[in-house]
């Protein structure tokens, strides 16, 4: 909204206001979440507050100059929820439903996946409120560059590193890295990962997501004896996380019947050309035009309704909620995205025997290799793409076997045992590390 005066405020506007307030806040989802673990692991009143709260959060709104010569002031935000086990990690995202609370809700989640899969770093989380689709290049640039200036204070190689989330790619990382660089006055390689690799990013780091999805749903395939050969996968998401997702169990004989973005999706259940979908979804940004559709459209709701074997939900938070779980007809569900099932819903899942595999198990495998890009720029090490490979499947395999025993220990569903396993290694820390003074 441009006010004349040259200066333009992102206002969220009264449609957004009413959308919000039918939205579910994905903190109450964390928080809750958290509880269910805590009872289980008889966590101390005091030491179960202590891991719900975020450390530091910052918020701050900062003018960029667009290319109509008017100055938008944007409003960004980076948060660290805990760095008990090592210094912060997590995303930036670029969305306009980007708040504080959803941004703490992520913060934690990447504090509990670390520790599932038992790498050294802490949970954060960032995100800047716009609308990335409406922006040129140069206004993104201008945007990320400022919004780094921001943060500057707060990340860093031992502090907190950010890296890709939903609408941020490696070229936003090499802007980061860049400003926050210039700002040191010597190259910092270590402050982001998902970095382009001639920056000092990690083969196998853009994969890394998607394949970690792929490898933890082969392995609860195999748990539930369902031959990956031929199953109807279906995939929400065609970005980073579910179009490689696709790739992989498209590679491995499954069948991927739908695909989707925020525009909608397209099914046949004879299976899609994955390679033409997601070729569309580059040239137009969209999986639905109608030359490479190979299949007929349907609307994102349908698309979670599916007959299928693995749904994978790879897009954004509260998919799968108390108004559609009943209808989901999915064996597996390998959460690609992050909070993409609400408890009310993982509890009747659960009890229809539908096998979850939980976002902070699922889609692991990028921090994973964060991590393996953190420690090669600190070491200034270059590793293949086999050793790569190896590390990632070996961490996946082994923190889904973990998971997998504590679920089948407790009687209880995968997220609550990841969170126990996550949980648990989290609290063991702070009660080592004592609290000061
Ligand atoms: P991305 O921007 O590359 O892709 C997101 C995709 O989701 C796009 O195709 C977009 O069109 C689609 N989308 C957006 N809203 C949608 C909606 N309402 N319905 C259907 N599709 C919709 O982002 P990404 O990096 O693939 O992230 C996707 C999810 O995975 C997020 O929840 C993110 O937090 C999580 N995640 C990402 C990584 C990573 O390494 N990139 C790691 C762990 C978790």
């Amino acid at each position: 909204m441009n006010d004349g005066s040259g200066f333009t405020r992102n206002v969220d506007g009264r449609d957004r206001m009413e959308k919000k307030k039918d939205k579910i806040n994905p903190l109450d989802v964390a928080i809750k979440q958290v509880d269910i673990a805590a009872e289980r692991l008889k966590l101390d009143p005091g030491l179960c507050e202590k891991i719900k709260q975020t450390k530091r959060e910052l918020i701050v709104h900062f003018p960029v100059k667009m290319d109509d010569g008017s100055v938008k002031i944007f409003t960004g935000y980076r948060v660290q929820h805990n760095v008990t086990r090592g210094p912060g990690k997590g995303g930036i995202r670029y969305h306009p439903d980007v708040d504080l609370d959803e941004v703490k809700a992520l913060a934690m989640w990447m504090t509990w996946k670390a520790s599932v899969v038992n790498i050294p770093f802490g949970g954060a989380k960032g995100g800047v409120q716009c609308d990335p689709k409406s922006m040129s290049l140069r206004e993104l640039e201008n945007m990320t560059r400022r919004f780094t200036w921001e943060i500057a204070m707060m990340i860093g190689p031992d502090q907190d590193i950010p890296a890709p989330d939903v609408n941020t790619n490696p070229q936003v990382m090499a802007w980061i890295m860049d400003t926050y660089s210039i700002l040191k006055g010597y190259s910092v390689h270590g402050v982001v990962t998902g970095k382009p690799l001639e920056l000092g990013g990690s083969l196998g780091r853009f994969e890394a997501t998607g394949k970690g999805v792929f490898i933890t749903a082969q392995e609860a395939a195999r748990h539930i004896n369902l031959p990956i050969e031929g199953a109807r996968v279906v995939v929400q998401g065609a970005g980073n996380v579910g179009g490689i997702a696709a790739q992989y169990f498209d590679r491995a004989g499954a069948k991927v019947i739908a695909i989707s973005d925020s525009k909608g999706g397209v099914y046949n259940k004879k299976g899609l050309d994955v390679s033409a979908v997601l070729d569309c979804k580059k040239r137009y940004y969209c999986v639905i035009i109608p030359e490479a559709r190979g299949g007929e459209e349907i609307t994102n709701e349908e698309l979670l309704e599916l007959d299928c074997d693995i749904l994978v939900p790879s897009a954004l938070e509260n998919q799968i909620t108390h108004k559609n779980v009943r209808k989901i007809r999915a064996k597996i569900i390998a959460e690609g995205a992050n909070g993409p099932t609400t408890p009310e819903a993982d509890k009747i899942l659960y009890d229809r025997g539908i096998f979850v595999v939980p976002d902070i198990l699922a889609n692991a495998g990028g921090v994973t290799v964060s991590y393996f890009e953190w420690v090669q720029n600190l070491q200034e090490l270059l590793w293949s793409e086999e050793e790569i490979s190896e590390r990632l499947t070996r961490i996946m395999k082994r923190s889904f076997a973990e998971v997998l025993t504590i679920s089948q220990r407790e009687k209880v569903d995968m997220r609550t045992a990841a969170l126990v396993l996550g949980i648990g290694r989290v609290a063991e820390a702070t009660k080592l590390r004592g609290i000061y003074p």
